[in-house]
């Protein structure tokens, strides 16, 4: 693609769980696998109800607009979005459209694609609500109204990306900030993320600056996953580029398609001139509310660390190596993981190499998130103290580990059932050692008075000997230098 290149902008919905209850009404805000459980009359849309807003719905999407540097508005209201779908009970979404309604406009996001740094501007970010969902079977659709009146940020980006590379790129920075920014858990599995995504291409030598040089726009709609937004932008691409080369671009006209996963296409599904007209006006029934300085400020305090932040501090106060530290940041329940370990009072620096290597290769291999794993942070810590503490050493704590991820048992068990733990116990060890002792005068003798200072290391094997393995070798051999000396 050299004589051409994609113009792509992206608008990524995210909805917002980590509220108690939904964005208009007192429902719980959850995803569950059971359907129809999290419904309230407002969120049916039943004749009388009125919507509420709900104050930390408000918070989270302000979180997001400081933290992408947006322009607020002085005053929060809403507006209706009209259309009819039967996932849709009131016959319009409440959202925020027009300029400036949106929580924030005018923001950018620094990102790094490929070892640069790149910025996305975003035009504007709004809050909505989410309607219910559809499964269609056969012969019967039905409805599940959990998602109805979830609230949903909209993050929508100028046209900054180029390639599929660097719209992904962008996807899992603002995923990651959800995440640290205790937004949302934005889980894709749990449909939480889907994403519209918008593709032309222009001739390579003319200026993107302006946007008469810009092709005709395509928007596919509703992506739901990353690897999906990848094949989307690069399947356009392609195409586009086919219909530039065999001059059919220019009669193309501006249009919606979809994602066929079955055939891996995308499918038109309608042009500009069927543009749905969705007659936006202000919700009558929320009253404007005045985003005060004391509401900024008290959501700027409340937010906490960043992945980006998160990583320095790794590296400059617990000394971990900045690749080392760019792993355990990637996602914020590993690095909660992580921290979790440390508060079982153990240094960073011990701790890191156990889950870069045997704790993430194993949830890996296992194909679950680090929340579900059943070694804890507190069995893991458990288990390098022991290390620490001479009781076992790594190789055998890495044994019982992969044992445990083999088996689903507990380590701490295994290194328990196995009789692994090294005795450190120094009565105990005293008590060996001068029976051995006893049992070798000559030896004791020839290292004493003979000079010969390697009968030490026999001495030594003769106890491990009979401690069965299990004496701890460090400890064993200081106890041993002593007791030699008090038969000087
Ligand atoms: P609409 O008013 O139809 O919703 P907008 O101009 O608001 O369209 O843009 C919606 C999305 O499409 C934004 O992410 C924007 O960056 C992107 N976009 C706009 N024009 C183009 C274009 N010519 N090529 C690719 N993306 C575009
Ligand atoms: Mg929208």
């Amino acid at each position: 693609m050299t004589k051409y290149k994609a113009m792509i902008g992206l608008e990524m919905h995210c909805e917002i769980s980590k509220t108690n209850t939904k964005v208009f009404s007192p429902a719980q805000n959850s995803y569950s696998k059971k359907s129809n459980i999290f419904i309230n009359p407002i969120d049916m849309a039943f004749p009388g109800t009125l919507p509420v807003v709900n104050i930390n719905a408000v918070k989270k999407a302000l979180t997001m607009s400081i933290i992408l540097g947006c322009q607020k508005p002085e005053y929060l209201y809403f507006e209706r979005k009209n259309y009819y779908y039967p996932d849709l009970p009131k016959g319009y979404q409440i959202t925020q459209e027009t300029k400036p309604a949106p929580i924030g406009i005018y923001g950018s996001l620094k990102y790094e694609c490929d070892g640069k740094e790149l910025t996305a501007r975003i035009n504007n970010i709004h809050l909505e609500e989410d309607s219910a969902s559809l499964d269609h079977f056969a012969d019967v659709s039905v409805i599940d109204y959990n998602r109805a009146g979830v609230p949903l940020l909209e993050v929508v980006t100028e046209p900054d990306f180029r390639t599929s590379k660097e719209a992904i790129a962008f996807l899992e920075t603002m995923r990651s900030i959800y995440q640290y920014a205790d937004i949302s858990e934005a889980d894709a599995k749990k449909g939480q993320i889907r994403c519209d995504v918008n593709v032309s291409i222009m001739d390579s030598t003319l200026d993107e600056k302006n946007p008469q040089n810009w092709g005709t726009k395509v928007e596919i709609k509703n992506v739901n996953s990353f690897s999906d937004v990848a094949s989307v932008i690069d399947y356009e691409i392609a195409r586009q580029t086919e219909l530039k080369e065999t001059g059919q671009y220019d009669e193309m006209e501006q249009q919606t398609r979809r994602w066929d996963s079955v055939s891996n296409t995308t499918k038109f599904m309608r042009g500009k001139v069927d543009a749905i007209d969705y007659k936006y006006f202000i919700e009558p029934n929320i009253p404007k509310f005045k985003i005060s300085d004391k509401l900024i400020d008290e959501v700027k305090s409340s937010i906490p660390l960043l992945a980006n932040e998160r990583k320095n501090k790794y590296i400059s106060e617990y000394g971990l190596k900045p690749e080392d530290a760019k792993i355990l940041v990637k996602e914020k329940n590993i690095s909660d993981y992580f921290e979790n370990v440390i508060k079982e009072g153990l240094e960073p620096s011990k701790i890191v190499n156990w889950i870069t290597t045997i704790i993430l290769g194993s949830i890996n291999k296992l194909e679950i998130s680090i929340d579900e794993f059943f070694i804890t942070p507190s069995i893991l810590a458990e288990v390098i103290k022991m290390i620490e503490s001479g009781k076992i050493n790594k190789n055998q704590a890495k044994n019982a580990l992969y044992e445990a991820v083999e088996t689903g048992k507990n380590p701490l068990e295994i290194i328990k059932e196995k009789g692994l733990e090294q005795i450190s116990d120094d009565s105990f060890l005293i008590d060996l050692v001068t029976k051995v002792l006893d049992e070798h005068p000559s030896e004791v003798d020839d290292y004493n008075h003979k000079g010969l200072s390697n009968k030490a290391n026999f001495l030594l094997g003769q106890i491990m000997k009979a401690s069965q393995g299990k004496a701890n070798p460090a400890t064993t051999m200081e106890i041993l230098k002593s007791e030699l000396d008090k038969r000087k």
